[in-house]
């Protein structure tokens, strides 16, 4: 069964079951579902508890860093707690757009950090132009026990290693089908066959041939498709390794 392993589900609740329709019919057994902000954390864990076939990342991301405040990241302790949340975040650093000043972010990341730590539950990391600074950050800290995952992964091959080397797992999105993208492709390619993962990050990045429309987890079967072929893997190798990588990393997998 593929998984997506992060999505963001936006809209109604009709939008959202007919969204996971329509991937399931296209094969997909399994969603991360990811909230980025704290007002989207109790949305996204009801959907979960909802559906079998969905489990919730919730955190912060860098760009709504700002918002954090002490009441705030009770609650979302509070959240994190449920069994079908199996990710803390997305959180990290975005030094691209700068939404949320450097520093806030730094902070707020951190502050997942011990959350992750404190709960035992893996990471879901965006980092975007900040590849050196969210390594040393993750190092000051200490990995938690189980470290998590490099979402999206857009960085080079030194940060890769680097990140693998402290026990991350790399999550491709549908970058690795664009043309321009030959260095990401490179690595998805080279990455230890243990350690991979793929994922939309819908509604962004749509894979190629929907490329520069909305994208939807029912698309990670390209994505899929071809990272297998990079690899020179069958598609059901390549998707039966990706499903049990998942499982290692958050001790959940689609069921049937
Ligand atoms: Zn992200
Ligand atoms: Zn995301």
């Amino acid at each position: 069964m593929l998984v997506d392993a992060h999505c963001h589900l936006r809209g109604g609740e009709e939008e959202i079951e007919a969204t996971l329709a329509r991937a399931r019919k296209a094969g997909v057994g399994g969603f991360v579902a990811v909230a980025a902000e704290l007002a989207d954390a109790e949305p996204v864990l009801t959907v979960a508890r909802r559906h079998a076939d969905v489990v919730a990342s919730l955190g912060v991301h860098p760009h709504e860093a700002s918002t954090w405040n002490l009441e705030g990241e009770a609650r979302l302790e509070g959240l994190l707690m449920a069994p079908e949340v199996r990710f803390v975040g997305e959180t990290g650093l975005d030094w691209h757009y700068d939404l949320s000043p450097r520093d806030v972010q730094e902070r707020v990341f951190r502050a997942q950090i011990g959350l992750a730590r404190r709960l035992g539950k893996p990471l879901m990391i965006h980092t975007r132009a900040a590849g050196l600074e969210t390594l040393r950050i993750l190092r000051e800290e200490g990995t938690p026990v189980v470290p998590g995952v490099i979402h999206c992964f857009s960085e080079d091959r030194t940060f890769a290693q680097a990140a693998l080397d402290m026990g991350f797992y790399l999550s491709f999105s549908g970058i690795i089908t664009f043309k321009k993208a030959a260095d990401i492709a490179e690595i998805a390619a080279w990455a230890p066959l243990d350690r991979i993962l793929v994922e939309t990050d819908s509604p962004y990045l749509a894979p190629v041939p929907h490329r520069g429309r909305t994208n939807e987890p029912a698309y990670v079967v390209h994505v899929a498709r071809h990272l297998a072929s990079l690899r020179g893997l069958s598609f059901e190798s390549l998707v039966e390794q990706t499903t049990q990588n998942l499982e290692a990393l958050c001790g959940w997998a689609p069921s049937s």
